[in-house]
C-alpha cells in the first residue's frame, strides 16, 4: 500500500481526508503544519502529498520549492481555498502536480491522487534551483522568459548531482554514473560540462552557488 501525506491544518478537512484515503487502500499520515510534514517527510516512504498552502508556520508552496530543489519528485497535489489563477500557476510551476480547489469532492481529489500516481513513476521532469527552473523533459533551462537548451548529458549530470546535494564527487565517479565505466571521454569532459552548466544556469558562473568546486575533489550541487 502507498503512503499518502495529508498536509492540513484545519482539523475537520484532515480528518474528513485521512479517514476517506484509509478506506481507499492507502496508509495516510496526517501533518498540520510544514514541519510536522518535513518529519513525516523524512522518513522516506511517502508516495504522495496532499498539500494545503495556508498553514500555520509558512505556505505549501515552500514545501513544493523545498522538494523539487532537491530533486524529489514526490507528486504533490496542492488543495487549497486559493482559486486564483496566478496562485495555481505559481505552485504547478514550482513543481506541483496537480491543483484542486476547495471545496473539492472526495471522488474527484481520489482520481486525481490515482491519475498524478499514475504519471509520475518517472525521475522528476522539473527542478527549481535558485530562480531557474530546469526542464528535463523539453531539455531546457528556463530564467523568466530567458530559454537555454539543454544538451543530453548536461541535463544527466545536472540531475545526478541535484540528487545527491551537498555530496562532493570525484570527476572519475562522475564519468562512471553518467558516461558508463569504458566511456572513452576523460575527466577533463566533466569540467568542460561543468562549465556549461554554470553558464546556462549560475547567475554568476564565475562565482557559482550551485555548481561549486571542491578542491582537491571534484565537485558539488548545492541547493
Ligand atoms: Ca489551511
Amino acid at each position: 500500500m502507498k503512503r499518502l501525506l495529508i498536509v492540513e491544518d484545519e482539523e475537520r478537512i484532515r480528518e474528513t481526508l485521512a479517514d476517506f484515503f484509509a478506506t481507499q487502500e492507502f496508509l495516510v499520515s496526517t501533518a498540520a503544519s510544514l514541519a510536522a510534514a518535513r518529519a513525516v517527510l523524512a522518513r522516506g516512504d511517502v508516495a504522495a502529498i496532499v498539500l494545503d498552502l495556508l498553514l500555520p508556520d509558512g505556505d505549501g508552496t515552500e514545501l513544493v520549492r523545498e522538494l523539487r530543489g532537491r530533486g524529489d519528485a514526490t507528486p504533490i497535489l496542492i488543495a487549497s481555498a486559493r482559486g486564483e489563477e496566478r496562485q495555481r500557476i505559481l505552485g504547478l510551476r514550482l513543481g506541483a502536480d496537480d491543483y484542486l480547489v476547495k471545496p473539492f469532492s472526495l471522488q474527484e481529489l481520489l482520481a486525481r491522487i490515482e491519475a498524478v500516481l499514475r504519471r509520475t513513476t518517472t525521475p522528476a521532469a522539473r527542478l527549481v534551483i535558485g530562480d531557474v527552473i530546469v526542464d528535463f523533459e523539453a531539455f531546457e533551462l528556463r530564467r523568466g522568459s530567458t530559454r537555454t537548451p539543454l544538451v543530453a548529458k548536461e541535463a544527466e549530470l545536472l540531475r545526478y548531482l541535484v540528487q545527491h546535494p551537498g555530496r562532493a564527487f570525484r570527476r572519475e565517479e562522475l564519468l562512471d554514473a553518467i558516461w558508463g565505466r569504458d566511456a572513452a571521454p576523460t575527466t577533463r569532459t566533466i569540467d568542460t560540462h561543468v562549465f556549461q552548466l554554470r553558464q546556462k544556469l549560475e547567475t554568476d558562473p564565475a562565482h557559482p552557488r550551485h555548481l561549486r568546486t571542491v578542491h582537491g575533489v571534484g565537485y558539488r550541487f548545492d541547493p
